[in-house]
């Protein structure tokens, strides 16, 4: 049944949006430097690579933030103190550009972007779920209408 959806055959290739222009943060990096980067992108989580462009994970704001919460403040000095391996997620979703566009649509139902990677475990870039919205979305409008 699905072999008559072609959206299902999207290779994932078609959707990536490329490492070169992904922001990202590197392991080792401060909290600080990481929350830097994540404003500036206006993103709420980016990847985290080592310096072979290896992803070992990802870090939002909100566990930046979680960091600093004191027991009465945000002990915002701590920022400068903890790096982003402490507190970034590990236990995240990846792909590769060869599986099947279902794992990619799966994925993106708990998760606003997956991480592809290649054989090598090098970073490749993301799949956001706004593009494989878009790409329903188009594939919808182009069905024939019928009447209810
Ligand atoms: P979007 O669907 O474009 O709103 O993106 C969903 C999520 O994917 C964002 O909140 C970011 O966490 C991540 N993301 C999308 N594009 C980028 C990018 N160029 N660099 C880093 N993260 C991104």
């Amino acid at each position: 049944m699905n072999q008559d959806i072609p959206m299902l055959h999207t290779p994932i290739k078609d959707l990536i949006i490329a490492s070169t222009k992904v922001a990202h943060v590197q392991l080792g990096n401060s909290l600080e430097h990481a929350l830097l980067v994540l404003m500036k992108s206006g993103y709420s989580a980016i990847p985290v690579l080592d310096h072979q462009y290896r992803l070992h994970g990802t870090i939002s704001t909100n566990q930046i933030i979680n960091k600093t919460l004191g027991l009465e403040r945000f002990e915002f000095e701590q920022m400068s103190v903890h790096t982003v391996d402490e507190v970034m997620d590990t236990k995240i979703p990846r792909l590769k550009d060869t599986d099947r566009f279902m794992k990619a649509l799966e994925l993106c139902i708990n998760h606003p972007f997956v991480c592809i990677e290649d054989d090598q475990q090098i970073f490749a870039g993301i799949v956001t779920r706004k593009s494989i919205l878009a790409l329903a979305y188009r594939h919808f409008r182009n069905l024939p209408h019928t009447s209810a």
